[in-house]
């Protein structure tokens, strides 16, 4: 979501219309448009825009790159959170870095475990615009096991030592306040906050878009976990409509206490003694430039016992090389069966 990985001047794009595009992507944008402007000042950190989308809702707007639609926001905030909270087995103190329009609040509450939230933001005025225009995000922050402080995620950390079950850093991109939350100094500080058995996720970046960036945090990670995995999921918000996800533990997770386990991207993220890195499974085929950044595929078969969702030849790592295939393996294939919930729902 940040153009980490050049360190040139973005290129500005004037469309037709004489706006400028391109800035943090060069060479690409998303947009949407624009029904009414609901909010637009500037705080202490950042440029804080909400507007009212003509088909994704309301939607938060920092330094000129979308945060949260309405519409689409539990894609992102729902794996963000519960991929470390569903792969703990009794999460009952959380942290939240960041997160002021109050989506990952909202879930991580869901978890009955839960006893205590302590959520740090640095940006006060997030949090009101959301309580006042993002009500559906906003909707955990009168919650009694809320502890909320307004101020830096980084220094705030380095006053907690071994307190917490999960950490997620549900932070804006690498540049302005969010910077010193890529760095392995902020990792250090993670590890010593967490007990023991705590596992941490933070917000991943896009692999189309940031891969140095994402390598680069993952590296500084494993250096430091035992466990260090990177997960990915659509947002079609997002540049590129795919985001990142990053999961760490201290120690090994009992993947026994999963729910999410028949999920193979879930179990991926679980399986902690295969260390391969980056552990990418995708629940659907990603196409970056098409709209929404996510294509589907409809495959029918005229014999009834065929079992379409699994390769009847599967390849090996020579065949694949030989085919000179850089998407499509015999996982792929299956995972990109693999659908959503919400997409489920409407296909039955
Ligand atoms: N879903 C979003 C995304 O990645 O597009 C991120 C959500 S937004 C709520 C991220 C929040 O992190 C912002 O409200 C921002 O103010 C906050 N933030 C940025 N830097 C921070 C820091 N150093 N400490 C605490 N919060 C920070």
């Amino acid at each position: 979501k940040m153009n980490g990985a050049s360190d040139e001047e973005p290129t500005k794009v004037l469309k037709s219309d004489g706006q400028e595009m391109g800035g943090a992507w060069p060479g690409q944008a998303f947009s949407l448009q624009v029904k009414k402007v609901l909010f637009h000042e500037k705080s202490k950190y950042q440029d804080v825009l909400v507007f009212e989308s003509t088909t994704y809702g309301n939607v938060l707007v920092l330094d000129g790159i979308v945060q949260a639609t309405e519409r689409d926001e539990f894609s992102y905030q729902e794996m963000l959170a519960h991929l470390p909270m569903f792969a703990h087995p009794d999460p009952k103190r959380v942290l939240i870095i960041g997160g002021g329009d109050g989506g990952i609040l909202r879930e991580v509450l869901k978890h009955e475990s839960v006893e205590k939230v302590t959520m740090c933001e640095i940006d006060e005025m997030v949090i009101d615009v959301a309580k006042k225009f993002l009500p559906g995000m906003s909707c955990g922050f009168s919650h009694p096991k809320l502890d909320l402080f307004c101020g830096d995620g980084f220094e705030f950390l380095k006053n907690h030592k071994n307190e917490f079950d999960v950490i997620i850093t549900d932070s804006s991109d690498p540049v302005g306040p969010a910077e010193s939350l890529f760095g392995q100094s902020y990792y250090e500080l993670l590890r010593d906050a967490l007990k023991e058995d705590g596992i941490l996720s933070s917000q991943g970046e896009c692999p189309w878009l940031d891969m140095k960036l994402i390598s680069t945090v993952i590296h500084s990670a494993r250096d430091l976990f035992p466990v260090a995995k990177y997960a990915v999921g659509s947002v079609p918000t997002y540049t590129s409509g795919l985001m990142g996800y990053i999961l760490c533990a201290k120690d090994k997770v009992n993947t026994g206490e999963s729910v999410w386990l028949h999920l193979p991207l879930i179990a991926h993220l679980v399986a902690f003694n295969r260390k391969i890195f980056p552990a990418v499974t995708y629940a659907q085929s990603i196409v970056s430039t098409y709209p929404s950044g996510s294509m589907g595929y409809l495959i029918c078969a005229k014999n009834a016992n065929r079992d379409v969702t699994t390769p009847a030849r599967t390849l090996t790592a020579e065949q694949i090389k030989a085919l000179n295939l850089r998407f499509y393996n015999s996982e792929v294939h299956k995972a990109a069966f693999v659908l959503p919930q919400f997409v489920k729902n409407a296909l039955e």
